[in-house]
């Protein structure tokens, strides 16, 4: 469990006041200019000692993602940009952290941004947070009026421009080309990658795009040191994490812990346990709503970090831990999930496009017992024609909790089927 001495995000509730003097004491912008002064490779080696991977859902080592960025600024500019369009169902850690700590994030945007030779930074951010929106300009005004960005920021000689965007409510956005389209004023769909945003990112030039909370945690990481993050958790996991914790559980919340906690510690020391107890417990989705769900037994002794869960075919995803009780229609959770991707689908590809809906559809019926069993192969036969055969990874998105519910819940769908069936001929026979 971690100490309160080691929490990065020192006012997540939102006790305390978000405004600059206030988070000067909790520590920001201690010594920023300091490290800057330690130059671009020293920062970047510091967060590649951290072992900090992206706290975005896809969990790329951060620090190896800033060393794609070209070592000398051509005549294209670089640019960050910051990915704080948090759209997973289930997640809602970003949003505590720009409206209780943004000068966290607006100084690692500064540091992040010189260490990838980026004079300016773009946050784009999700269409529905207006709260956020107007928390975290507050925020900006206040750091460009204090000199900590904009020209000579923090007094280390280099220029920074810091820009806040806010898109339009679209959750394909949060797919990191679909992003930059969007930034550049197009209809926001992915692109083919290569080429990769480090080498033609948005309009065109080198660009890293990092989620909120990996660069919200990059000055804490270089004011303790890169070995006091990689202290916690276990090898090729470390470091703190906000964890979201919502569905049956007593009380539901977002919490800052180390990495590789167990998940039956994490849910019964912070979110006041399972509603009805641990045994009331029918499956947990660890990681957002892509991520195929775990069913009891795996969740007794699961530690919450990338390598365990993937172990168990499942992921770490963002963090947000979706907890189900014995109260739970497994098909009808899941055939909304199904709707969710069906509906932010962006069209391009036609698996996605066609799959998605099509899935949606089966697992509606399905909710009604109104199926045959063999389609339950055919439904897993074609998630795994979606996943991976498509542009981005919502395909996978789709197709993972799909995939969860037949491997661990194949019997609430056959036993819909069954009571249908049963019914139907209970209802015939009574009508000769
Ligand atoms: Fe669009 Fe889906 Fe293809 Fe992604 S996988 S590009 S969302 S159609």
């Amino acid at each position: 469990m971690l100490d309160d001495k080691d929490r990065i995000f020192t006012n997540l509730y939102g006790l305390h006041d978000p405004g600059l003097e206030a988070a000067k004491k909790r520590g920001a912008w201690n010594g920023t200019a300091e490290f800057m002064a330690l130059g671009d490779d020293w920062i970047v080696t510091q967060i590649k000692e951290s072992g900090l991977r992206g706290r975005g859902g896809a969990g790329f080592p951060t620090g190896l993602k800033w060393s794609f960025m070209p070592k000398e600024v051509g005549d294209r500019p670089h640019y960050l940009v910051v990915n704080a369009d948090e759209s997973e169902p289930g997640t809602c850690k970003d949003r505590d952290l720009m409206r209780h700590d943004p000068h966290l994030l607006i100084e690692g945007c500064l540091i992040a941004s010189f260490a990838m030779r980026a004079n300016a930074c773009y946050i784009y951010l999700r269409g529905e947070y207006i709260d956020e929106r107007i928390a975290l300009q507050k925020a900006i005004d206040e750091a460009y009026a204090a000199g900590h960005i904009g020209k000579n920021a923090c007094g280390s000689g280099y220029d920074f421009d810091l820009y806040l965007h806010h898109g339009a409510g679209a959750y394909i956005c949060g797919e990191e080309t679909a992003l930059l389209e969007s930034l550049e004023g197009k209809k926001g769909q992915p692109r083919l990658k290569p080429p990769f945003p480090a080498n033609a990112g948005l309009y065109g030039c080198p660009t890293t795009v990092n989620n909120v909370e990996s660069i919200a945690v990059t000055p804490t990481i270089l004011r303790r040191g890169s070995g006091w993050f990689s202290s916690f958790g276990r090898p090729g996991n470390v470091g703190t994490k906000v964890f979201c914790i919502s569905g049956h559980v007593n009380t539901p919340c977002n919490v800052e812990e180390e990495m590789s906690i167990p998940l039956k510690t994490l849910i019964e020391k912070h979110a006041g346990g399972v509603v009805g107890g641990w045994d009331n417990l029918k499956a947990i989705i660890p990681g957002g709503s892509s991520v195929p769900c775990l069913p009891r037994d795996i969740c007794d002794t699961v530690l919450m970090d990338f390598d365990a869960l993937k172990e168990h075919r499942s992921g770490l995803g963002t963090a947000a831990v979706i907890v189900m009780d014995q109260s739970t229609d497994m098909v009808r959770a899941i055939m909304r999930l199904a709707y969710f991707y069906k509906h932010e689908s962006c069209g391009q590809c036609t698996p996605c496009r066609e799959g998605t809906g099509w899935m949606w559809r089966v697992l509606t019926r399905m909710c009604e017992g109104k199926a045959e069993m063999a389609e339950i192969d055919m439904l897993l036969d074609v998630s795994q024609e979606i996943e991976g055969h498509t542009i981005c990874a919502l395909g996978d998105a789709a197709a993972w909790p799909v995939q969860g519910l037949i491997r661990h819940f194949r019997h609430e769908i056959e036993d819909k089927i069954t009571s249908y069936r049963a019914d139907k001929s209970v209802h015939a026979v009574a009508a000769e």
